[in-house]
Parts: C-alpha cells; structure tokens; sequence
C-alpha cells in the first residue's frame, strides 16, 4: 500500500494551488505550510486514513 498520497492544496491567499505529500500514516495532520508561489504561510488540517486523504482544510496562517 502506498502510504504518500499526493493531494492538490489551494493557498487562501493567492488562489493558486500547488501538490503536497501526505504521510497517510497519522489520522491527523496539523501543520503550517508555506506556498509555493506567493511563500505566505497557512495551516492546514489533514485527516487521513491509512493509504487515503479524507479531508484537507486550508487556513491562512
Ligand atoms: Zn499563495
């Protein structure tokens, strides 16, 4: 089973959305990111099962 999930995030801040790895390991992520294209940072809220990305929540940070 594959257990990175590639998953595409939409930055609050400047629209553009951009892929991000996912360690599907852990129920739930939190952590704060910077974009890649205006490198502001957000916080984002993952919830995972083992092998799949449930839900993504973006926040401004
Ligand atoms: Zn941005």
């Amino acid at each position: 089973m594959d257990i990175v999930e590639e998953v595409e995030i939409e930055c609050p801040q400047c629209g553009e959305t951009f892929p991000i790895d996912v360690e599907t390991t852990q129920p739930r992520l939190e952590f704060i990111q910077d974009c890649v294209v205006c490198c502001r940072p957000m916080t984002l809220r993952i919830l995972c099962e083992p092998g799949a990305v449930v839900e993504v929540n973006v926040a401004a940070a």
